[in-house]
């Protein structure tokens, strides 16, 4: 094993279930992030301060093997002199990529993977011009650190251009034609240095007001699993990346049409934990610390539901047989991911089941 230390930057609640995953395999995590009382912070070192402060950065890196990210959107300016102390993975290109959803999507097409109708809109008259090329209804987005659903705003007519505009207005922003999908499935992979690829199977997923509500894995459909991996690999070896890298997809009229990427161990991956032989957060791990990257074999049939705004009875729910509960130990704000939890089954159909009974037990704010 050539990395032991492993630095990263953010420590929320996926930052603290790679450093959950890390202390089996006998790596030590370091966090870098603002509060003291973070996800991470309640069970790995941290330092405290911001996330792009470059002394802390430097100290970071000074004190890992490796450097990774539970926060993706660090700016690439940040990260460069970094690249000379310790490895950066994934690798800083992957993050700008993602950063912005224009260079996300000309990415995708680049590599033949079909993205919405779409255009970057600086100005009112570009969206007005937009509305009218692409049509209505869409989604005006913007590019950059836009998450959960936050930064979006759906147009279903003309008549909305102007509370669009006020209510995400200004320069750097997308307008995308709305997908009428079936379904939201994404796929999530791990890279090595040498090129290895492993890839989880699909995870089917519901998502209320732009947030991950729940999931159900694995989602058998041969042809777009195979679509799926093949899209994901291109984007891997592309990018040269290493670590895990999930894309999420709208299923529209059969075909996976792509949304975005997520440069880190995804909300979707979640069910890995439990779901599969190894979880996407120690493949992460292996992947980024040069060991084998492990089986992404499914156990079973699981299905993933996120705890938002507020966390559930636990009696009642850890008392569903298969349900495992996980509480990220943060302070409970509308809308905020506070925990998940996860039903394993060896049935196809008992998921359905469980996450119905479960799903009585669980309000989200
Ligand atoms: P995003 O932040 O791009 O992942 O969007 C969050 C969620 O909003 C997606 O998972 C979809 O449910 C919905 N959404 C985003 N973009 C579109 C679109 N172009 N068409 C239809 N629904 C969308």
């Amino acid at each position: 094993m050539k990395f032991v230390r492993v630095g990263i930057v953010g420590a929320g609640q996926l930052g603290r279930m790679l450093a959950l995953a890390g202390y089996p395999l006998g790596l030590r995590c370091l966090f870098l992030d603002r509060g003291a009382d973070t996800p991470g912070a309640q069970v790995a070192p941290t330092l405290i301060g911001d996330l792009e402060d470059p002394k802390l950065l430097a100290e970071l890196a000074a004190g890992s093997d490796v450097v990774t990210f539970d926060w993706e959107n660090i700016s690439g300016r940040a990260l460069e002199p970094l690249e000379s102390v310790a490895e950066i993975r994934p690798p800083r290109p992957a993050l700008e990529v993602a950063q912005d959803r224009i260079t996300e999507k000309a990415l995708f097409s680049r590599l033949k993977i079909p993205v919405a109708e779409h255009a970057a809109i600086g100005t009112k008259q570009e969206l007005t011009a937009a509305t009218r090329k692409i049509g209505l209804p869409g989604v005006l987005k913007t590019r950059r650190l836009g998450y959960d659903g936050k930064g979006q705003f759906v147009l279903k007519d003309m008549s909305h251009i102007d509370a669009a505009w006020d209510a995400i207005g200004g320069a750097g922003l997308i307008y995308e034609k709305f997908q009428a999908f079936s379904r939201e499935l994404s796929i999530v992979g791990a890279r090595s240095a040498d090129g290895k690829t492993v890839f989880y199977p699909l995870s089917a997923n519901v998502h209320g007001g732009g947030i991950l509500r729940y999931s159900v894995a694995p989602f058998a459909n041969a042809q777009l699993e195979r679509s799926a991996r093949l899209y994901l690999k291109r984007v891997m070896n592309a990018l040269a990346y290493v670590g895990v890298l999930a894309i999420e997809f709208f299923v529209v009229r059969g075909r996976l049409v792509a949304n975005e990427m997520a440069p880190r161990v995804h909300n979707s991956g979640h069910w890995t934990i439990e779901g599969c032989v190894v979880s996407q957060f120690e493949n992460h791990l292996r992947a980024i610390c040069d060991l084998p990257l492990g089986s992404t074999r499914a156990l079973g049939h699981t299905a993933m539901i996120n705890f938002l705004g507020k966390m559930p009875d636990r009696d009642r729910l850890m008392a569903i047989e298969g349900l495992a509960f996980h509480d990220y130990g943060k302070q409970a704000r509308p809308g905020r991911k506070l925990g998940h939890c996860t039903i394993l089954k060896a049935g196809a159909r008992e998921p359905d089941l469980a996450l119905s009974h479960a799903l009585k037990v669980i309000e989200w704010e």
